[in-house]
């Protein structure tokens, strides 16, 4: 199946970056958010970002128009409408997913593919709630997505292997390397960065290190280019906290508990870099730890 024309829900962090890279590599793309300032930002984002590639050499300017062009922006999922796949990445929240898949499919074509970006959720169970088990399929990008070189793919019990050989063909043709994982909770990556992560924001509740005595020791002690509270902020407490439960939940093991002071930062709306504040204060010239 020759997938050309791809619809993008979610114009936050992760919807920008997989718009932005089906763009580059000739797609069609549609980028759905329910919040218009959110497609304004993407958008802007994207251009500044491809410029900076550009910059570095790592794509021609004179892609960048043409990229441009590819990207069109909706409020609404009416829009999806004749998409050969529908890649969803908005908020990680089971519920916000369900409700988006049941309004989206009475919209797709019948040949339409539908993916969920999700970090942690169980595909077989995303994929029950709409009306084609066989022809959805998780495809976890990496943040950010433009840099990063992997893309999780995950089978649902259900999903087809033409839905399965399409997700590849669209992993490759965006120039990254697929790693297959098998549908439990949090896959690959994140079963095994997450509770690093949350391990790391125990040390600092406990009072073992403060932030930058935690983000040096890991960078230099175990050569890791970003410190894990630097990590968490990059990636939104938000999410990591919801990976955290999803783990907690499937797999039933105390071992996975969410550090109260994870919730705590949640609680508090410090998100990390998206909201301006996490682990660090990100409102003045350089970031400064928040404990
Ligand atoms: P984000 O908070 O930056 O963006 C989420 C976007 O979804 C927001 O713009 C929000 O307005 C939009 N949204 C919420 N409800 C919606 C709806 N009903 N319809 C359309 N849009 C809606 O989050 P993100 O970091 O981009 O994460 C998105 C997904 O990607 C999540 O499932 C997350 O787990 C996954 N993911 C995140 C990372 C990461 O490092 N942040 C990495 C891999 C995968």
């Amino acid at each position: 199946m020759n997938i050309e024309r791809v619809g993008v829900i979610g114009a936050g962090q992760m919807g920008t970056g997989i718009a932005h890279v089906l763009s580059l590599a000739g797609v069609d793309v549609v980028l759905e958010d329910v919040n218009p300032e959110a497609l304004e930002r993407s958008t802007k984002l994207i251009a500044k970002n491809m410029h900076r590639q550009a910059s570095r050499g790592l794509i021609r300017e004179e892609m960048i128009e043409p990229a441009m062009k590819r990207i069109h922006i909706s409020q609404g999922l009416d829009a999806m409408r004749g998409r050969d796949l529908v890649i969803e990445a908005a908020t990680e929240d089971e519920a916000v997913k369900r409700k988006i898949f049941q309004e989206l499919c009475p919209r797709l074509d019948p040949h339409t593919l539908i993916a969920s970006n999700t970090s942690s959720i169980s595909i077989t169970r995303l994929a029950s709630v709409t009306d084609r088990p066989e022809h959805f399929i998780g495809l976890h990008f990496m943040n950010p997505v433009p840099m990063m070189q992997l893309v999780e793919v995950i089978r649902g019990i259900a999903t087809d292997d033409t839905t399965f050989q399409a997700a590849l063909d669209i992993v490759r043709k965006v120039g990254k390397t697929p790693a297959y994982a098998e549908d439990f909770p949090a896959f690959i990556v994140n079963r095994i960065l997450l509770p690093m992560i949350n391990e790391a924001v125990y040390t600092l509740y406990e009072g073992v290190g403060s932030v930058e005595a935690i983000d040096t020791a890991m960078r230099l002690g175990a050569n890791h280019p970003m410190g894990p509270l630097q990590l968490a902020d990059f990636i939104g407490l938000d999410t990591c906290l919801s990976v955290m439960q999803v783990l907690y939940e499937g797999l039933a093991d105390s071992k996975y508990r969410p550090c109260p002071l994870l919730v705590k930062y949640v609680e508090a709306g410090w998100l990390g870099q998206k909201t301006g504040r996490g682990f660090y204060d990100y409102r003045g010239e350089k970031p400064v730890p928040t404990r």
